[in-house]
């Protein structure tokens, strides 16, 4: 199938063409056709997919068709709200990217940037708004802009923006917007929560599945490096040294343990940023910046990043440790191996996170393969895979919780010393 087949105007093909795109993605295919007979849509398209595409394209054209050129100043007609800053702002650069030869308007809205210019611009009249609930919530209760004219409303990564506490604004902005209107609900993955959201949101919606669920990129290879969590900041330059990576995204889960890891890469001479919600709006772009141009090669981030961003051709994630939910895990990988480009994900995993993974992989219903060279003590491997380790206990009926503890010296080869690991190898040196 081709983009022309699926009715889009000459406009939006040609911006498509220089994107060097040549074949609409799986949920392009499904969705755009849907959406520009003006259906309402619950998608459940896995990340990467390229569903910003499928949701950005129809409405550019939807909007384009209706234009009244001579309206001042311009109303806003589309509204799509997203979880993050970051994504906002990457979805508002499509939105840009793909409507460059169209005469409409838009803007981005989301809490870290200036409140005052941003009620300039929405004051100034736009087709088209991205934005983070909050912030937009904020302008809606100053009077900055109006949400009675929207005619098409997009909830993408809906389901993180429930677990990030948006219902009640998402609430309070449906009933500022008309009933009558297209809405279109884009989530990763399609959970209860999503669901009842969906009933309330979406008229008659078609369901559009195009990932199983839960499932994570086929052209991503998963590893699990099982190492003590005090070596697992050695393993990782070691990693990044011996192989030369280029651009690696590194998933903690504290934003204390994102500027502390950033420090300790820094100083094992490994040019390195971190992002998470602590730093200013200024300092989590110019971190993103410095990552996607290449002036770092990696970047020590929260699950703030674990969603939207899209890096092009990032070649590897490291889960330094385990993120608090299976979900995220997806996401997180998720990050790699974009548009049928081949990733890498590693997860480093210390023994008192064996339960964290034995939850994940039953998540996924699949077990991640290990790697055992790592040129360290494979300290807990066996541990981590002890079949019965969440079972009941007969006899209390509780978990057991035992194997998720710390092995003992009795875990280790019998009558050898534990190996210390070696000092990471500054980057570019080979394997010794
Ligand atoms: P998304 O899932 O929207 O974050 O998109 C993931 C990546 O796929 C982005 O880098 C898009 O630029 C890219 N992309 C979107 N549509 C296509 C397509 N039809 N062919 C190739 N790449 C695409």
């Amino acid at each position: 199938m081709t983009f022309q087949q699926l009715g889009l105007s000459e406009a939006l093909l040609n911006a498509v063409a220089e994107q060097g795109y040549t074949t609409p993605t799986p949920v392009q295919q499904k969705t755009i056709p849907l959406i520009l007979e003006g259906k309402d849509i619950l998608a459940g398209a896995q990340t990467g997919t390229g569903k910003t595409a499928s949701f950005t394209l129809p409405l550019l054209q939807l909007l384009a068709e209706d234009i009244d050129l001579h309206q001042m100043p311009r109303r806003v007609r589309a509204l799509i709200l997203t979880p993050t800053r970051e994504l906002a702002q990457q979805v508002y650069e499509s939105v840009q990217t793909y409507g460059k030869y169209l005469p409409l308007q838009s803007e981005v809205i989301v809490g870290g940037a200036s409140v005052s210019v941003q009620r300039r611009n929405l004051r100034r009249g736009c087709d088209i708004v991205v934005a983070t609930p909050g912030r937009l919530m904020d302008h809606v209760m100053q009077r900055h802009v109006n949400l009675s004219s929207i005619q098409i409303l997009v909830l993408d990564e809906a389901d993180r923006m429930l677990d990030m506490g948006f219902l009640p604004d998402i609430r309070r902005i449906m009933g500022l917007i008309p009933k009558q209107r297209q809405s279109l609900l884009f989530s990763a993955t399609v959970a209860s929560g999503v669901k009842q959201l969906a009933v309330q949101l979406l008229n008659n919606p078609i369901s559009v599945d195009i990932a199983k669920q839960n499932a994570t990129a086929d052209n991503v290879s998963e590893k699990v490096y099982g190492i003590d969590r005090e070596y697992k900041r050695e393993l990782l330059s070691y990693l990044i040294g011996s192989n030369n990576w280029q651009q690696v995204l590194v998933f903690v889960r504290t934003k204390h343990g994102a500027d502390r890891l950033e420090k300790q890469l820094i100083s094992d001479g490994i040019r390195t940023a971190a992002l998470h919600g602590d730093k200013t709006q200024g300092a989590r772009n110019k971190a993103l910046d410095a990552f996607k141009t290449g002036k770092v090669a990696v970047l020590v981030a929260t699950d703030i990043a674990a969603r939207g961003l899209d890096i092009d051709d990032l070649p590897h994630v490291v889960n330094f440790d385990l993120p608090q939910t299976p979900e995220d895990y997806v996401h997180r990988i998720g990050r790699t191996g974009r548009a049928g480009a081949s990733g890498i994900a590693i997860s480093l995993v210390c023994p008192e996170e064996a339960y964290a993974l034995s939850e994940l992989e039953s998540f996924l219903k699949r077990q991640i393969p290990r790697v055992a060279d790592t040129g360290y003590e494979p300290v807990s491997l066996k541990v981590m895979d002890a079949p019965k380790k969440h079972l009941p206990n007969k006899t209390t009926g509780k978990k057991d919780f035992r194997h998720t503890k710390k092995p003992s010296s009795k875990t280790q080869k019998s009558g050898s010393e534990p190996r210390k690991p070696q000092r990471a190898p500054r980057r570019g040196s080979k394997r010794p």
